[in-house]
């Protein structure tokens, strides 16, 4: 009797909503055919590659002088590749390809508009230290900047002491380094002070592949891992296998009791460990410590988040619609995502995500204009007093109080609220907050919502 009783209540709401309901127009507007990608490492110039091949134009905004990002510091991976040649073969199609037009030394000053119609204003730095600005139009925008291993760590500091990316140069370049070292101590989930803390992923397959190197290079030399929980994601735990079977030592420490590394003049480096097996303090003797630290951001991504207007994990890398089934978009509509800047990816992780970006900016490219607007919130400029509320709460930041002809606001204020609808999401976020009732989303009106009785229906009960 219950559930009939609410089933009739239902259906009477859902009559009400639709007697005073007001049809909902879309507008047609023109979609700008080019992209512009953020970042030219793997990930940017593997979407710039895939949206260019398609038939698009493509700006590719790089802040180094170089392309490449982390590829140029790679110089190999645990599944034995050389990642120098994917660099030489993505720069080389990059600069050969007549739809990409590449920026390096360029950042992003400012990004307005709306999907299919962005306007980004560059600012690329010359070689003789002057500044120059251009302005480009685009339909989508690809976020691509990638993140970095930290370096600030106080045990930094200490000779002796390096990080991972470090070792896989000295393994690189001074292999005679290498050969000569006895005792090698590696620290996993070294973060600086006042890190955030969570699972860099691809640290512990990072150690794996330049242990096992130091190993074949060098068999003697006695290799401790210090390690909290190895986390080799998939069928990468057979480099943790490789690397016990060609002798590395690994121990476990934990938080409350974390390594401590010091020196003694004249000595080499110690490091104190507890082991949780023995239970018990050890001294390690060591040539070499090497850090796995943190991979944290791009430096300026929170300053980019702020000018595209979308949001970042509690991580500070950008977050996206959806993690499992809009992981390539953000809330933002015309914005995507690839690679590293969303979250430490290994490369191959990188190229998929990437391509899964550029596939989600090509079906926006791929239509010459777009339908917008819809379900989205209206200010009464007769209502609103200027309070900035809805400028606060929205969390896409769209409304702006604006001085357009017939927007005065309460007492003549001289502005009121106004929502762009090619922008608005139609979350509802703004309607509920505003204190003087002056937003009103399209179908969802206060009208429809809070009905009492309806003719012919009865009321509410
Ligand atoms: S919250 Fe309401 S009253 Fe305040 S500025 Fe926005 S529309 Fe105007
Ligand atoms: S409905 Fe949502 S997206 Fe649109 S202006 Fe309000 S808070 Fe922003």
């Amino acid at each position: 009797k219950q559930a009939n009783h609410k089933a009739a209540e239902l259906v009477r709401v859902a009559v009400g909503r639709v007697i005073v309901a007001k049809p909902v127009h879309k507008e047609k507007m023109p979609c700008v055919p080019a992209a512009l990608v953020i970042g030219g490492g793997a990930a940017g110039m593997t979407a710039a590659l895939a949206i260019a091949d398609s038939g698009y134009n493509v700006h590719l905004v790089e802040r180094e002088v170089r392309l490449g990002g982390n590829l140029l510091d790679l110089y190999y991976v645990a599944e034995g590749y050389n990642p120098q040649r994917l660099l030489r073969d993505l720069v080389n199609r990059v600069r050969s390809h007549q739809r990409i037009t590449t920026h390096t030394r360029t950042e992003l000053v400012n990004h307005i508009g709306h999907v299919g119609d962005f306007k980004s204003e560059l600012q690329t730095s010359r070689p003789d230290g002057s500044m120059e600005r251009l302005t480009i139009s685009h339909g989508v925008t690809i976020v691509a900047t990638g993140a970095r291993e930290t370096r600030e760590h106080p045990l930094l500091k200490l000779s002796g002491v390096i990080t991972q990316r470090e070792l896989e140069e000295m393994i690189i370049h001074q292999p005679e380094n290498i050969t000569a070292l006895k005792d090698v101590v590696v620290i996993q989930c070294a973060r600086p002070i006042g890190f955030p803390e969570y699972c860099s992923r691809v640290c512990c397959t990072n150690t794996m592949k330049n242990v096992i190197r130091l190993k074949l290079f060098n068999p003697n030399c006695r290799v401790t891992v210090l390690y909290k929980n190895i986390v080799t994601y998939g069928f990468r735990e057979e480099y943790y296998t490789e690397a016990r079977r060609l002798g590395v030592i690994f121990m476990r420490y934990t938080d409350e009791r974390p390594p401590k590394v010091f020196r003694v003049v004249g000595d080499p480096l110690y490091v104190d460990v507890y082991d949780v097996s023995l239970d018990r303090w050890m001294t390690l003797k060591a040539d070499l410590v090497t850090l796995s630290m943190a991979v944290a951001p791009s430096e300026g991504t929170t300053e980019l988040a702020r000018k595209l207007r979308v949001p970042l994990s509690s991580e500070g890398f950008f977050e996206e619609a959806q993690l499992k089934l809009r992981p390539m978009d953000f809330m933002r509509e015309g914005i995507f995502l690839a690679g590293m800047a969303h979250y430490p990816k290994f490369i191959e992780e990188s190229i998929s995500h990437a391509l899964a970006a550029a596939a989600r900016a090509l079906t926006l490219l791929s239509q010459e204009s777009l339908w917008l607007g819809g379900v989205v919130a209206q200010v009464d400029p007769d209502k609103c007093v200027g309070c900035l509320t809805c400028t606060r709460t929205c969390p896409f930041q769209i409304p702006q109080v604006v001085q357009f002809e017939g927007r005065v606001g309460v007492g003549g204020l001289g502005g009121a609220a106004w929502i762009d609808p090619a922008q608005c999401q139609g979350c509802g976020t703004c309607t509920g907050e505003c204190p003087a009732n002056a937003i009103q989303l399209i179908n969802y009106t206060d009208e429809q919502m809070m009905l009492r009785s309806i003719q012919g229906l009865g009321a509410w009960h």
